[in-house]
């Protein structure tokens, strides 16, 4: 597969254009295995989400009024493309974020299934019709749009993350303003360009680049009807209520500081495949990967040997290279922050097994790696334990029994996903009722629901009441009406005065 080599600015896109919009301020998108800066992103201003949202309003009326079936075409068409050029994007997303080619893929596959997911449309936005609920009555409910609605995505999946939103969206018959994370914004114009090719009306997707300055016109907007946000919890909680204050529908994910707990009866050689590849996958920039191993009983003497052979035999290099099991972080703040957090856990007193600190892949000198790092000895009080590190860091920690783990997991104010390995069926069932986490996994390490179950954490991975794609997704982008109906011939003569009633 051929290396993305663009160069040309990173622009906005609206209503079907390419545009440097009224931005005077620019910033560099780095390629994080080389730390070269190939790219420049144009930032955008409060101008620029006013001509993306008017954009959007101007198209939205056609859009809504387009049958669900001639949209759900265009889905499909857009599918069609999306999996024709998968191989094009995922290059993108190597190039801007670093992870190796083949998560990339597996990022734009799961991206795909979103749209998937939304081709079915038609189906999701039937209503329920109730004949006769009271004598000559029936009643209703369909669900419609909302408007004009923005996606505000983090950098660690500049794919998948924006196709749990906008297709959703879309689908259902709003406009959708995209602002991607600004450290790998390439994968939206990709996704715009494809659009178009689909069928899209202009209007219905624009992609405002830039930062905080794009992210408060948006929230402040009063034609901007929700707001879907991905992100750190800090800033996820800052959209939720800044967006709510405004009146908004607001859907923020947070995150995340995820557990896998190992019980005694485990499989242990699958626990560790578990704990390496959820550990280090994607440089453990997922919000659902496995930072901390919860290890019950005489599993840790077992594994911590094992996991620290292989977090050492890593094959860490340019994502492009075939064998590559682990890329860069994405900054080098990114890198710094990871590794400061490494030499706070041995100042804490946690016992660092494996030191990723200063690894070097040669010939990439200036990019931003960092090795596989392994704590033991780790406890709840420590910083971290309780922050999320966003890096390739695992942490142990040694528990007596299964309720200990149960508990510690609990107490945690994060709760977007967990595992648990065991044989034990009972032990399986009474961690799926416990466990207070919004995904959970029984021998199974990244339990990311699929298209059609909706993904969201609990706690303070998740502010909002309903969770991205799913069901929950096309009811987060519609609104339900009722609609109660007769007939004169069927209506009473005469004013009524108590409150009406089947009759
Ligand atoms: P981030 O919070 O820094 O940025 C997310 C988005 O918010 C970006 O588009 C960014 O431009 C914008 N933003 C940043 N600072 C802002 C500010 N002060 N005001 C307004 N907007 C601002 O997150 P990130 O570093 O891009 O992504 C990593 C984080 O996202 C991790 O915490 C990870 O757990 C989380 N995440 C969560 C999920 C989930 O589903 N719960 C999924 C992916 C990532």
């Amino acid at each position: 597969m051929q290396a993305f080599n663009d160069t040309a600015d990173v622009v906005h896109y609206i209503h079907g254009e390419r545009t440097s919009g009224s931005a005077t301020r620019t910033q560099p998108v780095f390629n994080p295995a080389t730390g070269e800066r190939p790219r420049k992103l144009v930032l955008g201003e409060t101008a620029d989400v006013d001509a993306a949202v008017a954009s959007a309003k101007a198209a939205f009326p056609e859009w809504r009024d387009t049958p669900p079936i001639r949209r759900a075409r265009v889905m499909l068409k857009f599918l069609e493309l999306m999996n024709k050029h998968r191989d094009e994007l995922a290059a993108i997303i190597t190039a801007e974020h670093g992870k190796v080619f083949s998560d990339a893929q597996g990022e734009v596959s799961r991206g795909i299934d979103v749209i998937e997911f939304a081709c079915g449309i038609p189906q999701l936005l039937k209503g329920d019709y109730t004949e006769q609920v009271s004598t000559g009555m029936d009643n209703w409910t369909m669900r419609q749009p909302l408007g004009v609605v923005a996606g505000i995505t983090p950098f660690n999946f500049p794919c998948m993350v924006p196709c749990w939103m906008f297709p959703v969206a879309i689908a259902s018959g709003n406009a959708f303003i995209l602002k991607p994370s600004e450290r790998d914004p390439s994968a939206s114009l990709f996704m715009a360009d494809l659009l178009k090719q689909a069928g899209l009306p202009d209007g219905i997707f624009n992609v405002v680049q830039g930062d905080k300055v794009v992210v408060d016109a948006l929230l402040a907007h009063p034609s901007v009807k929700a707001i879907s946000f991905v992100g750190s919890t800090p800033i996820a909680n800052y959209i939720y209520e800044t967006g709510a204050k405004h009146g908004k529908r607001v859907q923020a994910l947070g995150g995340a500081k995820n557990h896998m707990v190992v019980m005694p009866d485990a499989d242990l050689d699958q626990a560790v495949d578990a704990l390496i590849g959820a550990g280090y996958g994607s440089a453990g920039e997922r919000c659902m990967a496995i930072s901390v191993a919860v290890l019950v009983g005489d599993v840790a003497d077992k594994i911590v040997p094992r996991l620290a052979e292989r977090a050492k035999q890593l094959k860490i290099s340019n994502g492009m290279e075939a064998d590559a099991e682990m890329g860069p972080v994405v900054t080098r703040a990114a890198l710094e922050r990871i590794e400061g957090y490494i030499a706070m856990g041995v100042d804490e007193g946690a016992k660092l097994v494996v030191d990723g600190r200063g690894y070097k892949v040669p010939g990439h000198e200036d990019g931003f790696f960092t090795g596989g790092t392994l704590f033991d000895h780790v406890t709840p009080e420590m910083r971290i334990y309780k922050e999320e590190i966003f890096g390739p860091v695992l942490a142990c920690v040694r528990v007596k029994d299964f309720s200990e783990a149960v508990e510690l997991v609990n107490e945690h104010e994060f709760g977007n996903g967990v595992a648990c390995y065991t044989r034990d069926g009972h032990v399986a069932r009474e961690f799926g009722r416990r466990i207070e986490v919004g995904m959970v996994g029984i021998n199974v390490p990244i339990p990311v629901p699929m298209a059609w179950h909706g993904f969201g954490g609990w706690k303070r991975s998740l502010f909002g009441d309903m969770h991205a794609y799913g069901e929950e997704g096309v009811r987060f982008y519609t609104k339900q009406k009722s609609i109660m109906q007769r007939w004169p011939e069927s209506t009473e003569k005469g004013a009524e005065f108590a409150m009406p009633t089947a009759k």
